[in-house]
Protein backbone atom coordinates (compact mmCIF):
# COMPACT_ATOMS: atom_id res chain seq x y z
CA UNK A 1 0.00 0.00 0.00
CA UNK A 2 1.30 3.65 -0.42
CA UNK A 3 1.88 5.80 2.10
CA UNK A 4 -0.84 7.95 3.07
CA UNK A 5 0.17 11.63 2.07
CA UNK A 6 -1.16 12.29 5.45
CA UNK A 7 0.44 9.60 7.52
CA UNK A 8 2.74 11.95 10.07
CA UNK A 9 -0.54 13.72 10.84
CA UNK A 10 -2.28 10.42 11.51
CA UNK A 11 0.74 9.31 13.43
CA UNK A 12 0.37 12.39 15.66
CA UNK A 13 -3.02 11.49 16.89
CA UNK A 14 -2.24 7.93 16.70
CA UNK A 15 0.19 9.02 19.57
CA UNK A 16 -1.93 11.32 21.45
CA UNK A 17 -4.34 8.12 21.53
CA UNK A 18 -1.68 6.26 23.02
CA UNK A 19 -0.65 8.62 25.36
CA UNK A 20 -4.69 8.74 26.63
CA UNK A 21 -4.88 4.60 26.92
CA UNK A 22 -1.51 4.29 28.49
CA UNK A 23 -2.02 6.78 31.19
CA UNK A 24 -5.69 5.26 31.55
CA UNK A 25 -4.13 1.65 31.88
CA UNK A 26 -1.20 2.95 34.32
CA UNK A 27 -4.40 4.91 36.31
CA UNK A 28 -6.82 2.28 36.63
CA UNK A 29 -4.27 -0.27 37.50
CA UNK A 30 -3.69 0.91 41.13
CA UNK A 31 -7.06 0.53 41.74
CA UNK A 32 -7.12 -2.91 41.42
CA UNK A 33 -6.87 -3.40 45.42
CA UNK A 34 -7.75 -0.25 45.72
CA UNK A 35 -10.78 1.97 47.20
CA UNK A 36 -12.26 4.81 45.09
CA UNK A 37 -13.91 6.71 47.86
CA UNK A 38 -12.77 10.19 48.62
CA UNK A 39 -11.02 10.04 45.12
CA UNK A 40 -7.68 10.20 46.67
CA UNK A 41 -4.93 10.41 43.74
CA UNK A 42 -2.71 6.56 44.14
CA UNK A 43 0.72 7.10 44.65
CA UNK A 44 3.64 7.08 41.88
CA UNK A 45 4.59 5.20 40.19
CA UNK A 46 1.70 4.18 38.23
CA UNK A 47 3.03 1.02 35.84
CA UNK A 48 1.30 0.53 32.97
CA UNK A 49 0.52 -2.70 31.74
CA UNK A 50 -0.15 -5.44 29.03
CA UNK A 51 -3.02 -2.91 27.60
CA UNK A 52 -0.20 -0.39 26.76
CA UNK A 53 2.10 -2.98 25.69
CA UNK A 54 0.07 -3.77 23.30
CA UNK A 55 -1.20 -0.64 21.79
CA UNK A 56 2.78 0.38 21.56
CA UNK A 57 2.87 -2.57 19.26
CA UNK A 58 0.03 -1.65 16.93
CA UNK A 59 1.47 2.21 16.86
CA UNK A 60 4.89 0.64 15.98
CA UNK A 61 3.43 -1.29 13.22
CA UNK A 62 1.50 1.76 11.83
CA UNK A 63 4.62 3.84 12.05
CA UNK A 64 6.62 1.38 10.23
CA UNK A 65 4.69 -0.05 7.17
CA UNK A 66 1.42 2.89 7.22
CA UNK A 67 -0.77 -0.03 7.89
CA UNK A 68 -1.56 -3.31 10.58
CA UNK A 69 0.93 -6.06 8.56
CA UNK A 70 -0.50 -9.00 10.69
CA UNK A 71 3.05 -10.63 10.78
CA UNK A 72 4.81 -8.20 11.95
CA UNK A 73 2.15 -7.22 14.21
CA UNK A 74 1.95 -10.55 15.36
CA UNK A 75 5.57 -11.10 16.38
CA UNK A 76 5.96 -8.22 17.57
CA UNK A 77 3.64 -8.63 20.46
CA UNK A 78 4.96 -12.05 20.79
CA UNK A 79 8.76 -10.88 21.49
CA UNK A 80 7.50 -8.03 23.62
CA UNK A 81 5.89 -10.23 25.48
CA UNK A 82 9.02 -12.39 26.13
CA UNK A 83 11.11 -9.49 26.90
CA UNK A 84 8.76 -8.42 29.93
CA UNK A 85 5.78 -11.24 30.28
CA UNK A 86 5.04 -9.89 34.08
CA UNK A 87 2.43 -7.05 32.48
CA UNK A 88 -0.30 -8.49 33.37
CA UNK A 89 -1.13 -10.73 30.19
CA UNK A 90 -4.07 -12.67 30.67
CA UNK A 91 -4.10 -16.10 30.59
CA UNK A 92 -5.30 -16.87 27.22
CA UNK A 93 -3.19 -14.08 25.18
CA UNK A 94 0.01 -15.91 26.75
CA UNK A 95 -1.06 -19.10 25.52
CA UNK A 96 -0.93 -17.84 22.04
CA UNK A 97 1.99 -15.22 22.51
CA UNK A 98 4.23 -18.32 23.47
CA UNK A 99 3.02 -20.31 20.12
CA UNK A 100 3.40 -17.60 17.81
CA UNK A 101 7.18 -16.86 19.59
CA UNK A 102 7.55 -21.26 19.21
CA UNK A 103 6.83 -19.98 15.62
CA UNK A 104 3.18 -21.01 14.79
CA UNK A 105 1.38 -19.10 12.26
CA UNK A 106 -0.77 -16.34 14.26
CA UNK A 107 -3.77 -17.75 12.57
CA UNK A 108 -3.37 -21.15 13.75
CA UNK A 109 -2.39 -19.74 17.65
CA UNK A 110 -5.35 -17.32 18.07
CA UNK A 111 -7.94 -20.26 16.86
CA UNK A 112 -6.39 -22.73 19.48
CA UNK A 113 -7.89 -21.00 22.09
CA UNK A 114 -11.23 -22.13 23.89
CA UNK A 115 -11.58 -25.45 21.97
CA UNK A 116 -10.89 -23.97 18.21
CA UNK A 117 -12.91 -20.86 18.92
CA UNK A 118 -10.67 -18.13 19.85
CA UNK A 119 -11.02 -15.69 22.23
CA UNK A 120 -13.40 -13.40 22.69
CA UNK A 121 -11.80 -11.45 25.27
CA UNK A 122 -11.00 -7.66 25.39
CA UNK A 123 -7.37 -7.60 24.19
CA UNK A 124 -8.17 -6.52 20.84
CA UNK A 125 -10.11 -3.41 22.40
CA UNK A 126 -7.96 -2.27 25.12
CA UNK A 127 -5.08 -1.71 22.07
CA UNK A 128 -6.78 -0.74 19.17
CA UNK A 129 -8.06 3.86 19.86
CA UNK A 130 -4.68 4.56 18.19
CA UNK A 131 -5.51 2.79 15.55
CA UNK A 132 -8.78 4.49 15.36
CA UNK A 133 -7.43 7.83 15.90
CA UNK A 134 -4.89 7.12 12.77
CA UNK A 135 -7.78 6.38 10.59
CA UNK A 136 -10.25 8.83 12.16
CA UNK A 137 -11.09 9.94 8.11
CA UNK A 138 -11.30 6.64 6.86
CA UNK A 139 -14.29 4.48 8.07
CA UNK A 140 -14.33 1.30 5.60
CA UNK A 141 -10.25 0.86 6.37
CA UNK A 142 -10.49 1.97 10.13
CA UNK A 143 -12.99 -1.29 10.57
CA UNK A 144 -11.26 -3.64 8.32
CA UNK A 145 -7.48 -2.47 9.91
CA UNK A 146 -9.22 -3.07 13.77
CA UNK A 147 -10.69 -6.05 12.75
CA UNK A 148 -6.95 -7.11 11.35
CA UNK A 149 -5.34 -5.70 14.80
CA UNK A 150 -7.51 -7.81 16.81
CA UNK A 151 -7.47 -11.28 14.99
CA UNK A 152 -3.52 -12.14 15.75
CA UNK A 153 -4.70 -13.07 18.85
CA UNK A 154 -8.61 -13.40 19.04
CA UNK A 155 -10.10 -15.49 16.68
CA UNK A 156 -13.53 -15.08 17.83
CA UNK A 157 -15.78 -12.36 15.79
CA UNK A 158 -16.73 -11.13 19.70
CA UNK A 159 -13.45 -10.14 20.15
CA UNK A 160 -12.98 -8.23 17.25
CA UNK A 161 -16.34 -6.81 17.35
CA UNK A 162 -14.93 -5.02 20.54
CA UNK A 163 -11.73 -3.86 18.63
CA UNK A 164 -13.59 -2.81 15.91
CA UNK A 165 -16.23 -0.38 18.75
CA UNK A 166 -13.67 1.26 20.21
CA UNK A 167 -11.58 1.89 17.24
CA UNK A 168 -14.71 3.90 15.44
CA UNK A 169 -15.68 5.40 19.02
CA UNK A 170 -12.31 6.98 18.89
CA UNK A 171 -12.26 7.98 15.50
CA UNK A 172 -15.36 9.84 16.64
CA UNK A 173 -14.04 11.69 19.10
CA UNK A 174 -11.07 13.40 17.47
CA UNK A 175 -13.95 14.15 14.59
CA UNK A 176 -15.47 16.00 17.33
CA UNK A 177 -12.60 17.21 19.09
CA UNK A 178 -12.51 20.42 20.40
CA UNK A 179 -10.39 23.31 18.76
CA UNK A 180 -10.36 25.26 21.83
CA UNK A 181 -7.71 22.89 23.43
CA UNK A 182 -4.26 23.92 23.75
CA UNK A 183 -3.16 20.42 22.64
CA UNK A 184 -4.20 21.02 19.10
CA UNK A 185 -2.40 24.37 18.45
CA UNK A 186 0.51 23.29 20.30
CA UNK A 187 1.68 19.70 19.67
CA UNK A 188 4.02 18.67 17.21
CA UNK A 189 4.82 15.41 15.38
CA UNK A 190 8.34 16.47 16.80
CA UNK A 191 7.82 16.72 20.06
CA UNK A 192 5.84 12.79 20.52
CA UNK A 193 7.39 11.03 17.75
CA UNK A 194 11.19 10.70 17.31
CA UNK A 195 12.98 11.25 13.83
CA UNK A 196 15.02 8.33 13.76
CA UNK A 197 14.23 4.66 14.35
CA UNK A 198 14.86 3.64 17.39
CA UNK A 199 17.52 1.00 17.77
CA UNK A 200 18.56 -0.67 20.25
CA UNK A 201 14.90 -1.79 20.83
CA UNK A 202 13.81 0.19 23.52
CA UNK A 203 13.74 -0.37 27.11
CA UNK A 204 11.98 1.05 30.25
CA UNK A 205 13.47 0.80 33.63
CA UNK A 206 13.00 -1.74 35.72
CA UNK A 207 10.73 -1.97 38.28
CA UNK A 208 11.95 -0.92 41.97
CA UNK A 209 12.03 -3.19 44.81
CA UNK A 210 8.65 -2.45 46.07
CA UNK A 211 6.67 -2.47 43.15
CA UNK A 212 7.36 -5.96 42.21
CA UNK A 213 3.68 -7.12 43.17
CA UNK A 214 1.73 -4.93 40.69
CA UNK A 215 1.61 -7.92 38.35
CA UNK A 216 1.87 -10.61 39.80
CA UNK A 217 2.11 -13.80 38.08
CA UNK A 218 -0.70 -16.47 37.33
CA UNK A 219 0.79 -18.72 40.19
CA UNK A 220 0.88 -15.69 42.82
CA UNK A 221 4.74 -15.49 42.51
CA UNK A 222 6.21 -11.96 41.88
CA UNK A 223 8.57 -11.59 40.00
CA UNK A 224 10.85 -8.60 38.96
CA UNK A 225 10.55 -6.44 35.57
CA UNK A 226 13.38 -6.26 33.06
CA UNK A 227 13.98 -4.91 30.16
CA UNK A 228 10.59 -4.32 28.48
CA UNK A 229 10.35 -4.21 24.55
CA UNK A 230 8.26 -2.60 23.29
CA UNK A 231 9.19 -1.83 19.40
CA UNK A 232 9.91 1.02 17.35
CA UNK A 233 7.88 3.75 16.44
CA UNK A 234 9.75 4.40 13.71
CA UNK A 235 10.61 6.98 10.87
CA UNK A 236 8.71 9.80 9.59
CA UNK A 237 7.20 8.96 5.97
CA UNK A 238 6.96 10.68 3.12
CA UNK A 239 4.44 11.91 0.77
CA UNK A 240 2.44 9.68 -1.32
CA UNK A 241 -1.00 9.04 -2.46
CA UNK A 242 -3.89 9.55 -0.26
CA UNK A 243 -6.46 6.51 0.61
CA UNK A 244 -9.49 7.08 2.26
CA UNK A 245 -12.83 9.05 2.37
CA UNK A 246 -13.90 12.23 4.63
CA UNK A 247 -15.82 10.60 7.30
CA UNK A 248 -16.32 13.97 9.26
CA UNK A 249 -19.26 15.97 8.38
CA UNK A 250 -17.50 19.13 7.72
CA UNK A 251 -13.89 17.80 6.20
CA UNK A 252 -13.01 18.58 10.24
CA UNK A 253 -14.05 19.14 13.17
CA UNK A 254 -17.55 18.61 14.12
CA UNK A 255 -18.30 19.74 17.64
CA UNK A 256 -22.38 21.14 16.34
CA UNK A 257 -23.57 17.69 18.23
CA UNK A 258 -20.87 16.69 20.12
CA UNK A 259 -22.42 14.64 22.53
CA UNK A 260 -22.09 11.33 24.18
CA UNK A 261 -25.47 9.61 22.75
CA UNK A 262 -24.22 10.53 19.59
CA UNK A 263 -20.70 8.73 19.76
CA UNK A 264 -22.47 5.44 21.08
CA UNK A 265 -25.41 6.11 17.97
CA UNK A 266 -22.27 6.15 15.60
CA UNK A 267 -20.66 3.19 17.27
CA UNK A 268 -23.68 1.16 16.91
CA UNK A 269 -24.25 2.07 13.60
CA UNK A 270 -20.45 0.58 11.96
CA UNK A 271 -20.36 -2.35 14.52
CA UNK A 272 -20.53 -5.73 13.12
CA UNK A 273 -23.83 -7.69 14.71
CA UNK A 274 -22.66 -9.28 17.67
CA UNK A 275 -23.30 -9.66 21.40
CA UNK A 276 -21.01 -6.63 21.72
CA UNK A 277 -23.32 -4.26 19.98
CA UNK A 278 -25.91 -5.40 21.42
CA UNK A 279 -24.27 -3.95 24.80
CA UNK A 280 -23.44 -0.66 23.04
CA UNK A 281 -27.18 -0.61 22.45
CA UNK A 282 -27.93 -1.28 25.76
CA UNK A 283 -25.59 1.66 26.78
CA UNK A 284 -26.95 3.64 24.16
CA UNK A 285 -30.75 3.17 25.66
CA UNK A 286 -29.58 3.79 29.21
CA UNK A 287 -28.07 7.38 28.63
CA UNK A 288 -25.88 9.34 30.24
CA UNK A 289 -28.04 10.21 33.24
CA UNK A 290 -27.60 6.61 35.32
CA UNK A 291 -25.71 5.77 38.50
CA UNK A 292 -22.58 3.55 37.58
CA UNK A 293 -23.76 0.78 39.45
CA UNK A 294 -27.24 0.95 37.05
CA UNK A 295 -24.83 0.73 34.18
CA UNK A 296 -22.98 -2.08 35.55
CA UNK A 297 -25.67 -4.09 36.10
CA UNK A 298 -26.95 -3.87 32.79
CA UNK A 299 -23.21 -3.66 31.06
CA UNK A 300 -20.94 -5.20 32.96
CA UNK A 301 -17.68 -4.12 34.24
CA UNK A 302 -14.86 -6.20 32.33
CA UNK A 303 -14.85 -8.75 35.33
CA UNK A 304 -15.33 -11.20 32.76
CA UNK A 305 -12.99 -9.84 30.91
CA UNK A 306 -14.86 -10.26 27.71
CA UNK A 307 -15.12 -8.15 25.21
CA UNK A 308 -18.75 -8.11 25.71
CA UNK A 309 -18.53 -7.74 29.26
CA UNK A 310 -16.14 -5.08 28.82
CA UNK A 311 -16.40 -2.77 25.74
CA UNK A 312 -20.08 -1.49 26.20
CA UNK A 313 -19.46 -0.38 29.41
CA UNK A 314 -16.03 1.95 28.55
CA UNK A 315 -18.03 2.87 25.75
CA UNK A 316 -20.59 4.65 28.22
CA UNK A 317 -18.14 5.82 30.85
CA UNK A 318 -16.35 7.39 28.01
CA UNK A 319 -19.29 8.76 26.22
CA UNK A 320 -20.94 9.76 29.32
CA UNK A 321 -18.07 11.76 30.01
CA UNK A 322 -16.56 12.67 26.59
CA UNK A 323 -15.35 16.66 27.79
CA UNK A 324 -13.53 15.07 30.51
CA UNK A 325 -10.81 12.96 30.62
CA UNK A 326 -9.69 12.71 34.40
CA UNK A 327 -13.86 12.72 35.70
CA UNK A 328 -14.12 10.28 32.61
CA UNK A 329 -11.88 7.49 34.52
CA UNK A 330 -12.71 8.33 38.38
CA UNK A 331 -16.31 7.44 36.92
CA UNK A 332 -14.93 4.84 35.08
CA UNK A 333 -12.38 2.64 37.78
CA UNK A 334 -15.73 3.18 40.53
CA UNK A 335 -16.92 0.12 38.54
CA UNK A 336 -14.09 -2.32 39.52
CA UNK A 337 -14.14 -5.28 37.43
CA UNK A 338 -10.79 -4.96 34.77
CA UNK A 339 -9.61 -1.14 35.62
CA UNK A 340 -6.56 -1.41 34.10
CA UNK A 341 -8.20 -2.28 30.82
CA UNK A 342 -11.43 -0.60 30.85
CA UNK A 343 -9.58 2.63 31.80
CA UNK A 344 -7.00 2.10 28.69
CA UNK A 345 -10.05 2.09 26.59
CA UNK A 346 -11.96 5.32 28.21
CA UNK A 347 -8.57 7.09 27.88
CA UNK A 348 -7.47 6.42 24.33
CA UNK A 349 -11.01 7.52 23.75
CA UNK A 350 -11.49 10.79 25.63
CA UNK A 351 -7.99 11.89 25.11
CA UNK A 352 -8.47 12.79 21.39
CA UNK A 353 -12.01 14.39 22.24
CA UNK A 354 -9.96 17.25 24.47
CA UNK A 355 -6.24 16.51 23.81
CA UNK A 356 -3.36 16.09 26.29
CA UNK A 357 -3.72 19.80 28.13
CA UNK A 358 -7.39 18.74 29.72
CA UNK A 359 -5.22 15.81 31.61
CA UNK A 360 -4.03 16.64 35.19
CA UNK A 361 0.22 17.20 35.36
CA UNK A 362 0.20 15.42 38.20
CA UNK A 363 -0.96 12.35 36.54
CA UNK A 364 1.77 12.92 34.09
CA UNK A 365 3.87 12.78 36.63
CA UNK A 366 3.02 9.80 38.93
CA UNK A 367 2.95 7.50 35.48
CA UNK A 368 5.66 5.42 33.84
CA UNK A 369 7.28 7.16 31.37
CA UNK A 370 6.42 5.94 27.69
CA UNK A 371 9.20 4.09 25.91
CA UNK A 372 8.35 5.95 22.56
CA UNK A 373 11.45 8.39 22.82
CA UNK A 374 10.07 11.10 24.64
CA UNK A 375 8.24 11.10 28.22
CA UNK A 376 4.68 9.73 28.25
CA UNK A 377 2.83 12.84 29.18
CA UNK A 378 4.82 15.77 30.16
CA UNK A 379 8.12 16.45 27.45
CA UNK A 380 9.20 19.16 30.27
CA UNK A 381 9.83 16.97 32.35
CA UNK A 382 13.22 16.29 33.42
MG1 LIG B 1 -3.63 -4.87 31.55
Amino acid sequence: MTTPHDHNTRLQRAVLSLEGLALGDAFGGRFTYRDTAGRHLPPPIWYFSDDTVMALGVVAILSRHTRIETEPLARLFAANFQADPYRGYGQSVRRVLDRIAEGVPWSVAARESFGGTGSMGNGGAMRVAPLGAYYADDLSTLVEQARASAEVTHAHPEGQAGAIATALAAAWAWNHRSETSPQFGRVTTQAVVPPEPLTPPLRGDPLPQGERDVFPSESGENKSHTSPLVGEVGPLRGPGEGCGRDLSRTGGVDTSTRSGQDLLAFVVEHTPLSETRTGIEKALALGPDRSIVEATTTLGNGSRITAPDTVPFALWCAARHIDDYSEALWSTVEAGGDNDTNCAIVGGIVILANGRESIPTEWFEAAEMLPIGSPAGNPDRP
